[in-house]
């Protein structure tokens, strides 16, 4: 097994070794190349033969297509709730357009389930449903080796935007549900979305833990720190931005005029996007140009 740890903007990728290597989650679509450059490295003869993703996020499964196209004999698998939406790539009910990033389309064959098993390489590895970051995802885990594959679920320090809190405040929970069942696993090793392997599982889940009590107290920080993300997502994926093209760019982004829908001081949407890119300049995340914005 090897984990491809990669920078901000895709996620990791899992490869397990064996006759049929598997492949799992392919980052950004802008790194697409640089991974399957990666992968050729890695394999050498060899070719992978399934592709695996944890959640629709466009930093896990941005290098679908790219892979499929050069690798035609890929068998792809996602979390069966995305399953039917994925195959008609019906763009209203992705999760790319409603955050402003974007995808290649790309083809599932199967669909992976919440309490189903799957031997891959000889290993067996259960699939969990989780939610909370994405109300869609599976986690993987390996029983007899307890490896935890826990995508944005859990980080060494942290965890990804709790996207369905951002819906309901019943997201919060989701999480907790999520972080009690990722304790209740015991992993050995959380192999997880972004960042390195650990094995120091228990303080990282309580590290969550906090952080989630935390979130569930300031909701309205929650989602600022969503905004946040979305944009210097955004950012970092264009390096720099003309300013009529990031306005243009944050009026189409319907989960940004929600967030802004939700803030109860009554600033316009203009005024309310100034004041999240002057918290993001002072943190030194992006800077403001005299033509628009950049990534810091
Ligand atoms: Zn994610």
């Amino acid at each position: 097994m090897v984990v491809l740890e990669r920078g901000w903007l895709s996620s990791n990728t899992i490869v397990l070794l064996g006759p049929d290597p598997v492949v799992i989650d392919t980052g950004h679509h802008s790194h697409a190349e640089q991974l399957r450059a990666l992968l050729e490295h890695l394999l050498g003869e060899q070719h992978p033969q399934q592709l695996l993703n944890t959640h629709l996020h466009s930093d896990h499964c941005g290098g679908n297509a790219h892979l499929q196209a050069y690798w035609a004999q890929l068998h792809t698998q996602i979390p069966h709730r995305v399953f039917e939406t994925t195959k008609k790539w019906n763009p209203d009910r992705l999760p790319f357009e409603s955050t402003g990033q974007y995808c290649p389309r790309f083809e599932a064959h199967a669909a992976l389930r919440g309490g189903q098993e799957i031997v891959l390489n000889g290993r067996t590895w259960e699939i969990h449903a989780c939610a909370g970051h994405d109300a869609d995802g599976v986690l993987f885990f390996a029983p007899r080796e307890r490896i935890l594959l826990s995508a944005d679920a859990l980080w060494e320090n942290g965890f990804g935007v709790l996207f369905d809190a951002l819906e309901s405040e019943l997201g919060f929970d989701a999480q907790e549900q999520t972080l009690d069942l990722i304790d209740s696993l015991n992993a050995r090793w959380v192999l997880p979305g972004h960042g390195r392997a650990f094995q120091a599982v228990k303080p990282s889940i309580a590290q969550a833990r906090s952080r989630l009590a935390h979130w569930r107290d300031h909701p309205q920080s929650h989602a600022e720190h969503a905004a946040h993300v979305l944009i210097k997502f955004h950012v970092m994926a264009l390096q720099s931005i003309p300013w009529g093209d990031f306005m243009h760019w944050a009026e189409q982004v319907s989960l940004l005029q929600r967030i802004h829908d939700k803030d109860t001081r009554g600033l316009r949407f203009v005024a309310w996007l100034q004041e999240r890119l002057d918290v993001l300049c002072s943190k030194k995340a992006l800077q403001m140009t005299p033509a628009g914005v950049a990534d810091a």
